[in-house]
């Protein structure tokens, strides 16, 4: 009886290595819709490892080279070839298998032709150019792949093996008595991989793993000593290469459950998404216990690939900024409302927040609609709005205070007094109107005297601090007390 192979990729706790676990749990997964598959195949991702039943390490391998390798090529001259008139439809119907055809048979000049068929036979792994291994100093694809089927095989043969196994399986590449510095599972070798008859001494560089200023980063815990990375880390980080070279990721987050991982770099952390969609915010929310680290990513021609650690309060912005996606996601605008939405989304992508701050106060009395529930709720978000603006500009822990402002506005409205309820409400908008445009305009004395007038005019009682908080607050407390002021004032729920 045929016993199907069971693999298990467990997590290290290094960012690299576990960014390349679930990478490979995503390619693992493309695999299976992409091929028909044959028996049974399980892949499946737990906290702590990366299960794999029914795997052929060779599908792998040339899922890798024919598919990602090929993917990671074509990015790099995607642009290159549209500006050189070859169609977008016909650049996304390449594959490894037609390329060289339709090259040939398109319409670019003989000399760009000649140029991308040259470039097509030299598709190494994304970063590590300079590898002696899987990069061009390989000296040919063909040594590339030997290298890069060897690391795989040898892989897939000493996964969940025990000490002596691993020595066994691993004789050819003198196995000392070291283990890897990143797993500290799998036993390290004196010898590399190489494509090459004479031995080669492995030598620990970028080329096998990167990292560089991360904080769980053991080479930096380690300083000069020596270090013994084992082949199944190596792989995790060619895997990680081709995260960061497909996915593009301009932070990473860190956590210690693979799962949950994959989630919020899948998710969350592409930040493109983050501001594409306000619906995360609740899951956001749910995250804030979980000790997420964050890395900036910077991929550096030289250098490769550099992870910088976050300080925390980067998490808190990028909550601030999902809240904010949340309040020009729900505003109801008074027209263009697609339009104003992705306006927003730019002001706040770009900390733009007076420019969001004058669209939102255009739009609060939001005319396009008659329902007095939608402009309420704009105003409820606007003070929302203000609230995480004045954290923004003021730092966290600053509470804004509604100075009876609201009070006002209900009291304004049980005396004002008309000869019919559509004259009230008329007079209402159009007095709410007036203060939102004196406000957007910062015209405080203008917005003194009509308010003063009004109270005089209705009897009504005046504020605390009324003259201090109109003339004399900042913009962020002023624009709060108003938007308390017209809550009171326009809401008809209220009234007894
Ligand atoms: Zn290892």
């Amino acid at each position: 009886m045929r016993t199907i192979e069971k693999y298990r990729f467990y997590r290290t706790g290094d960012v690299v290595a576990d960014i390349g676990i679930i990478e490979l749990y995503d390619i693992l997964q493309e695999m299976k819709s992409t091929y028909e598959t044959e028996g049974n195949w399980d892949i499946t991702l737990e906290a702590n490892c990366l299960a794999v039943e029914g795997l052929k390490p060779k599908t792998l391998y040339d899922y890798i080279i024919e598919h990602e390798i090929f993917q990671v090529f074509l990015n790099g001259i995607r642009d290159d070839l549209n500006k050189k008139g070859l169609e977008e439809v016909v650049v996304e119907k390449l594959n490894i298998g037609n390329f060289k055809e339709i090259i040939s048979q398109s319409s670019l000049k003989e000399k760009d032709k000649e140029f991308y068929l040259d470039k097509f036979s030299k598709k190494y792994f994304p970063y590590v150019r300079n590898s002696g291994k899987y990069g061009a100093n390989s000296g040919s694809e063909e040594n590339f792949h030997y290298n890069f089927k060897e690391l795989i095989d040898l892989v897939f043969k000493i996964n969940n093996k025990n000490d002596d196994e691993q020595r066994d399986i691993l004789k050819k590449y003198e196995p000392i008595d070291e283990k890897c510095t990143v797993c500290h599972t799998n036993i390290a070798t004196r010898l590399d991989i190489t494509h090459k008859d004479e031995k080669k001494e492995r030598i620990n560089s970028k080329y096998n793993y990167s990292f560089f200023g991360s904080e769980m980063s053991t080479f930096n815990n380690y300083g000069e000593c020596k270090n013994s990375i084992c082949f199944e880390c190596e792989f995790l980080n060619l895997m990680f290469l081709l995260y960061i070279s497909r996915k593009r990721p301009k932070v990473l987050g860190y956590t210690d459950d693979l799962y949950f991982l994959r989630y919020i770099n899948n998710n969350l952390m592409l930040k493109k998404r983050i501001y594409e969609d306000a619906a995360f915010q609740l899951k956001l929310g749910k995250l804030k216990g979980k000790g997420i680290r964050l890395y900036d990513v910077i991929t550096d021609s030289n250098k490769g690939v550099i992870l910088t650690f976050q300080i925390l309060t980067e998490y808190e912005k990028l909550i601030q900024d999902v809240e904010l996606i949340h309040i020009a996601d729900n505003y109801n605008y008074s027209h263009d409302k697609a339009l104003m939405r992705d306006r927003c989304k730019q002001y706040i992508r770009y900390k733009n927040y007076e420019a969001l701050r004058d669209t939102l106060i255009s739009n609060i009395l939001s005319f396009a609609s008659e329902d007095n529930e939608e402009i309420l709720l704009n105003i409820k978000n606007y003070q929302k709005f203000i609230n995480i603006l004045n954290s923004i500009q003021e730092g966290g822990g600053c509470f804004m205070k509604d100075n009876y402002f609201s009070k006002l506005g209900e009291n304004l409205k049980k005396n004002m007094v008309s000869s019919s309820d559509e004259e009230i409400n008329n007079n209402r908008k159009n007095i709410a109107l007036r203060i939102t445009n004196m406000l957007k305009a910062d015209d405080r004395a203008g917005m003194f005297d009509f308010l003063t007038h009004l109270i005089i005019v209705n009897n009504v009682e005046m504020p605390n601090e009324y003259s201090e908080t109109i003339l004399n607050s900042s913009k962020n407390e002023l624009h709060y007390c108003v938007g308390k002021f017209l809550e009171g004032f326009l809401n008809n729920k209220k009234e007894c």
